[in-house]
């Protein structure tokens, strides 16, 4: 049994059925639809491409593969005793074999309150559609992001692109200051106001109120921004609910490198899996199409009797407002103080290079505009290379990284 029908879950049934032409594979998911990719949402409602293209599997392809497909179901809760899954359809599952694939929801947002229609986030097809249907229906075209991150990224390169007058309210002195290094986050702000986009500063949102014309933002220093409509960005949180407290967890499910969890023939895969990073040593969750995609095929070859291991530094990379922004390994500093970063700016190209040491080795960057250095910097942090004596050197633009490997 599955429970999640994104690519982890799809990935994992496909696989076990690849490896085994008799075993049963039900396949449980909330959303109403087969396979979709998020990765295309942010061009299906900029509306560069159609609906149809967002769509990876029909129906037929799952009763093809004898895949039981439930869509529109959600697994309430497990008895890991009985090996029983109970749905909110009132139906009861048996399995011998489970992976959790449940992936992830935006993360609750204490002021959007009954504003669904105006107060948008993004995550799921439904949210697309949403978005499509409230940029289209807004007669002020006004628009407030909240956040920092890729979602707040998608959020703004949309409303630019729909002709939207857009404020971005950033919590501390510069966007995404959470992850970026202050010349990465100014250098992104640049290319926001050179299209048109106003940048608030230690923006902490008080409340979000609701007014005839649209919504009204106000901050804690006492500052009111109307907006038609808000694009909040603020982070995934893991669909653990139904997850029994049996099943070791952090922010995710915990799994060893096989995937599995700490309770015999249950794996996880996905966003929703919290794994140990075996470049850094330290635990993590992700959220990236092509490793819940590879951990989907790893579960469905284990479930199915093999013994594969996960083991990949994870890239993420977006184009907004022509910039690619790319993330490559663990770019989250630790309250520990040991992470050191090092950075490289190119003002006039626009091109901003973030590495994250820890004991002298990095773990992760951020490249703006610089994607060619993404496989480099992928075999640095996977060979875990010591480059403390290069440190200054990871600082000019005239050190040649490759140099490195
Ligand atoms: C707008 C957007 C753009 C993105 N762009 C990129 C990108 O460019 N590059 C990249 O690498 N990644 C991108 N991502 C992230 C990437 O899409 C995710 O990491 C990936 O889809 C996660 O797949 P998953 O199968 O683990 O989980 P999900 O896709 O979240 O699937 C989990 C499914 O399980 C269902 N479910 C949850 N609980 C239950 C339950 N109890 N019972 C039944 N079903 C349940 C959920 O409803 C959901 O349908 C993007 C994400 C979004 C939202």
């Amino acid at each position: 049994m599955i429970i999640g029908g994104g690519i982890a879950g799809t990935t994992a049934a496909e696989t076990i059925r690849e490896q085994d032409a008799y075993g049963s594979i039900v396949l449980i998911s909330s959303e109403p639809y087969p396979l979709y990719s998020r990765v295309l949402l942010p061009r299906y409602v900029r509306g560069n491409i159609a609906e149809e293209k967002v769509i990876l599997r029909q129906l037929g392809d799952y009763e093809e593969r004898r895949i039981s497909l439930y869509l529109s179901e959600t697994v309430q809760s497990l008895d890991m005793e009985k090996r029983e899954a109970y749905t909110n359809a009132d139906r009861t599952f048996l399995f011998k074999k489970l992976l959790i694939a449940s992936g992830g929801h935006a993360a609750p947002w204490e002021h959007a309150r009954a504003e669904s229609e105006r107060v948008l986030r993004f995550q799921t097809l439904d949210d697309a559609r949403r978005i499509i249907s409230a940029t289209a229906a807004a007669k002020e075209k006004t628009a407030a992001v909240i956040g920092g991150g890729f979602i707040a990224l998608e959020f703004l390169e949309l409303f630019v692109h729909k002709g939207f007058t857009t404020t971005l309210f950033a919590r501390g002195a510069y966007f995404w200051e959470h992850v970026l290094d202050e010349n990465g986050g100014r250098l992104l702000e640049e290319l926001f106001e050179i299209k048109g986009i106003s940048v608030r500063h230690g923006a902490e949102i008080s409340d979000i109120a609701a007014q005839p014309f649209g919504l009204v933002v106000q901050t804690k220093d006492g500052r009111r921004t109307e907006a038609a409509l808000v694009g909040v960005g603020i982070g995934l949180e893991r669909n653990l609910f139904f997850v029994p407290a049996q099943i070791a967890r952090g922010t995710g499910v915990l799994v060893d490198e096989e995937l599995r969890t700490n309770i015999a023939d249950v794996w996880a895969a996905g966003d929703v899996a919290e794994y140990r990073d075996g470049s850094t040593g330290r635990r993590r969750v992700t959220g990236n199409w092509t490793q819940s995609f590879v951990q989907g095929r790893i579960a469905g070859s284990n479930m199915a009797g093999a013994h594969e291991k996960f083991h990949a530094v994870a890239a993420y990379s977006v184009k907004v407002f022509d910039t690619v922004i790319t993330q490559v390994g663990d770019v989250e500093r630790e309250a520990d103080g040991k992470d050191e970063v090092v950075s490289r700016t190119d003002i006039e190209r626009r091109r901003h290079e973030m590495f994250v040491l820890r004991d002298g080795r990095i773990i992760g960057a951020i490249l703006v505009n610089a994607f060619a250095e993404k496989s480099t910097l992928a075999e640095l942090i996977e060979r875990r290379t010591n480059v403390s004596s290069h440190k200054s050197s990871l600082a000019s633009l005239d050190f040649v990284l490759a140099s490195l490997l």
